[in-house]
């Protein structure tokens, strides 16, 4: 096969760059082909120098995290690195996701390029800027299971969940099981602690807030709040800044592939592009392209591993390519990370629904405080959701109504009042999703899909 026919386009060529971006995309795929283990079958796939860079990366194939289970730590570490000598000199360590069982990786982890990733993501937000020296007092409150320390039974101290400059607010990894009295403890801690940074699980933070706002509470408002670890709801964002006189920004990334999105002060995402960079793969027409679509990330300057058009698994929505107002132009800019592909549904004409389309739709639904939706068939949706002030039928008929301009006429959609909603084990919301997933390769507009090795 002529290897030119399975060239796609690549989006990233419409994107402005710094001048020595394209020797940093360079250098991470010189890394991966000729001396990374992993990627030794993807070296005949490049159809090599004379080709413009973005091209060559559009010829290659996505990463999965499949691969990375089965290639195993070793396979993404360059061959001028061990993973024996770097444990034994304390260089790396061994880290394993904190995803559901089937789903978790290994990964090699080197302190000093995380630390680099986050400092250049602070660079895209004037407030991060501003107050995030690196040295700063940072209160986190996330799932125990993903950063900090879990306890399940009992309650630890204050001084048992501070490491350095770090207090985890909370060692319980389920929100709805949170009782008054742990609430109050996490907002004294926070008036005692005085953080310059909150970074919390938007989820996590909303029910602390409500609570705030509830009791009409006191808490000290941190520089930033930083929203991470899961895609931030419309609503968790409103009950956020109900609680808390602080700028918000949303801080997007994963284990594997460090700090990917920061959030402006203007309200966009900028990709880190002093740490990665980012292929943009559209939607179909019929899906929602081309300005949304899924992501790949390739990692820079990573000694310890070199990871190529990682498909981190979210929905991305792109600006509409107006200029950011805060000035920033590098780089993919989004509107929004829509959410997990996993998370996506679907009309019953089969067109596919992101999880920041259905929040959206639900977020002027008044008293809905937390919600839930599973697509239980073509065009069955069960809505599970939390009111508060407004009388459950009310909310009801008005997340029936917004749900049926999302899904369209067709939808039946049945609604029941619950008391609180779960996160899934490790501490993570699911706002949408299918009983019966869709392949989100499938929605790709062919002329982007990578190919499959
Ligand atoms: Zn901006």
């Amino acid at each position: 096969m002529n290897v030119d026919t399975c060239i796609k386009q690549s989006f990233a060529s419409t994107s402005s760059y710094a001048p020595h971006y394209p020797q940093s995309c360079d250098e991470a795929l010189g890394e991966a082909l000729f001396s990374t283990q992993a990627y030794n079958a993807w070296r005949m796939l490049d159809p090599g120098p004379a080709l413009p860079i973005f091209s060559r990366f559009a010829a290659l194939p996505a990463l999965t995290k499949r691969d990375l289970r089965t290639r195993g730590p070793q396979g993404f570490v360059p061959h001028d690195h061990d993973i024996a000598k770097g444990l034994t000199t304390h260089e790396i360590e061994l880290g394993t996701t904190s995803g559901a069982t089937g789903d978790q990786v290994t990964n090699v982890w080197y302190q000093p390029w995380w630390n680099a990733s986050e400092a250049a993501s602070w660079q895209l937000n004037a407030h991060a800027r501003t107050v995030a020296t690196g040295v700063h007092r940072e209160a986190i409150l996330t799932s125990p299971w993903c950063a900090g320390f879990p306890c399940e039974y009992g309650y630890l101290t204050m001084e048992q969940r501070t490491l350095g400059r770090f207090l985890y607010l909370s060692e319980r990894f389920d929100p709805s099981s949170w009782n008054s009295d742990l609430m109050d403890r996490m907002v004294n801690e926070l008036n005692t602690f005085r953080p310059v940074v909150l970074e919390a699980n938007p989820s996590f933070l909303a029910r602390l807030s409500r609570h705030i706002v509830r009791r009409r509470m006191r808490v000290h408002s941190p520089a930033l709040i930083v929203l991470t670890y899961e895609n931030p709801s419309v609503l968790h964002r409103r009950q956020i800044s109900r609680a808390f006189d602080a700028p918000i920004a949303s801080s997007y990334g994963a284990t594997e592939a460090g700090y990917v999105f920061m959030e402006c002060e203007a309200g966009r995402l900028h990709q880190v592009t002093a740490s990665c960079h980012v292929d943009f793969l559209p939607f179909g027409p019929e899906h929602g392209g081309p300005d949304v679509g899924r992501i790949l990330v390739t990692i820079f300057d990573n000694p310890w591993r070199s990871l190529l058009r990682f498909d981190i698994g979210d929905v991305v929505r792109l600006d509409g390519h107006a200029p950011c107002p805060c000035g920033r132009h590098e780089g993919l800019v989004l509107k929004s990370v829509e959410g997990r592909t996993v998370h996506l549904t679907s009309t019953s004409e089969g067109r596919a629904v992101t999880q920041g389309t259905v929040d959206h739709a639900l977020g002027s639904v008044s008293g809905l405080v937390e919600y839930q939706i599973l697509q239980v068939g073509l065009s069955a949706y069960h809505l599970r959701f939390v009111a508060e002030g407004v009388a459950s039928r009310s909310v009801a008929g008005a997340a029936s109504e917004a749900l049926q301009e999302v899904y369209g006429v067709e939808a039946a959609i049945t609604a029941d009042p619950v008391e609180a909603i779960a996160p899934d084990p490790p501490g993570k919301y699911c706002l949408t999703r299918m009983l019966d997933p869709i392949d989100p390769h499938e929605l790709l507009d062919d002329k982007y899909a990578p190919r499959i090795p």
